[in-house]
């Protein structure tokens, strides 16, 4: 019998495989297996088959150039445990270990786990062996538990690969794999971050629902959206501004970054293709210049400071593609403000939130805080970009602070 169930990152893949097995290859009665005593199973057979068990494993693995396997102790522990436990191991469920496993140890996103029997141990090693996942880079230890079961051997075998927290520290350290608590569904999954990243929203594989805005800086730094807000005011003679309406603030802001900024696409050329880096406001006004997102952030930024409500919208204009622009609340109105496209700020370009509906599509909004994200219907989300039932808000996480996992 061997049964193997794998699991990538969240994604699982059962494969149940019946074998005949025991008789030998004329089928007929195996009296040898039968009248061999078995071996007593303490610890010190445990070790010897699992290291004979990784030697096998790893001279399958050299011609096909896969690195070496090695062991996991916490993971064995935790097999021989469960087995122990179990009154009848040969019964055991593998999706069962599985989340055992990953409960207790939510790095454990790349496993693949196979329960065997067999009348003899080398068959056992065989059977091991000839795994489909033995083939695969994705898992670097192998821990088998060997049970007895009647007068059979069976072993319980995890191969798995451990990957660190998701942080942005460590992603800017070496990039890779990270496993992550989904902050929607709470459940953990796999993702990969590459050092070379650029704009990346991250969504969970179970709920489908981004939980993380990232994006690079000038200097390469991959930060969270809100990161990018360093608090930029324009100062405002008080004795004017008390004499204006809202609306007049938000325009005399908007014209003076629009005079002060030129569109401009990002400037990090340092390799062959374009790449998407994001600016600070502060930088975005000392450099004059800024594409859609490093405008809106500067705009928002001055907004923010100067007293309202704004966000930054991430989504699809009708005309321009991907695009990135502000939305911020006077009252109960809520106003559209597109950084990049004009020049002269009038009244007409001041567009409620809800007559753009048909060409601004958010998809995803930030502020120096949060992020937010929507799961309402959209002829909803686009026209109101603040109510709490339609955008659930995301408080930034802080990393320098060791992640903490609280798992059920
Ligand atoms: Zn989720």
């Amino acid at each position: 019998m061997v049964r193997g169930l794998l699991c990538f990152g969240g994604f699982l893949v059962a494969a149940l495989i019946a074998y005949s097995f025991g008789s030998k290859q004329s089928g007929g009665f195996d009296l040898a297996n039968l009248l061999r005593p078995l071996p007593e199973v303490d610890e010190s057979y445990q070790r010897g088959f699992r290291s004979d068990a990784i030697a096998h494993i790893n001279r399958a693995r050299v011609p096909l150039n896969v690195d070496q396997a090695g062991v996991d102790d916490d993971i064995q522990t935790f097999l021989r445990a469960f087995v122990g436990e179990h009154p009848r191991p040969e019964e055991i469920e593998l999706d069962v270990v599985f989340n055992d496993l990953q409960s207790q140890f939510p790095g454990a996103q790349y496993l693949a786990a196979n329960l065997v029997t067999s009348g003899s141990r080398e068959e056992l090693l065989g059977k091991l062996a000839g795994w489909t996942a033995v083939a695969s880079p994705d898992f670097n230890t192998v821990n088998t538990a060997v049970f007895t079961h009647g007068r059979r051997l069976g072993a319980l075998a995890v191969m798995a690969r451990r990957i660190p927290a998701f942080s942005l520290r460590a992603a800017n350290e070496e990039g890779g794999r990270f496993f992550n608590q989904c902050p929607h569904c709470g459940k953990v999954h796999a993702l990969e971050v590459e050092k070379e990243s650029r704009t990346l929203i991250l969504s969970c594989p179970y709920c489908e629902l981004p939980f993380d805005i990232l994006a690079a800086d000038t200097s390469g730094t991959i930060k969270r959206a809100p990161d990018f807000f360093d608090g930029f005011k324009l100062m405002e003679q008080p004795e004017v501004a008390s004499q204006m309406s809202s609306e007049q603030r938000i325009m005399a802001l908007w014209q003076r970054i629009t005079d002060q900024c030129d569109y401009q696409l990002d400037q990090d050329h340092s390799d062959e293709k374009e790449r998407e880096v994001w600016k600070n406001s502060r930088q975005t006004w000392d450099e004059k210049a800024g594409d859609c997102e490093d405008t809106s952030i500067l705009l928002a930024d001055a907004l923010i400071s100067a007293g309202f409500e704004a966000r930054v919208a991430i989504g699809w204009n009708g005309n321009i593609g991907q695009h990135a622009w502000v939305v911020v609340k006077s009252g109960d109105r809520q106003y559209v403000l597109e950084s990049t496209l004009q020049d002269n700020i009038t009244l007409e370009n001041l567009v409620i939130a809800s007559k753009a509906a048909a060409f601004y599509q958010p998809e995803q909004l930030f502020d120096r805080e949060n992020l937010y994200f929507t799961e309402a219907d959209e002829s909803d989300f686009r026209r109101d970009y603040f109510s709490p039932s339609l955008w659930r808000k995301l408080p930034v996480r802080n990393d320098l602070k060791a992640p903490t996992l609280s798992l059920r």
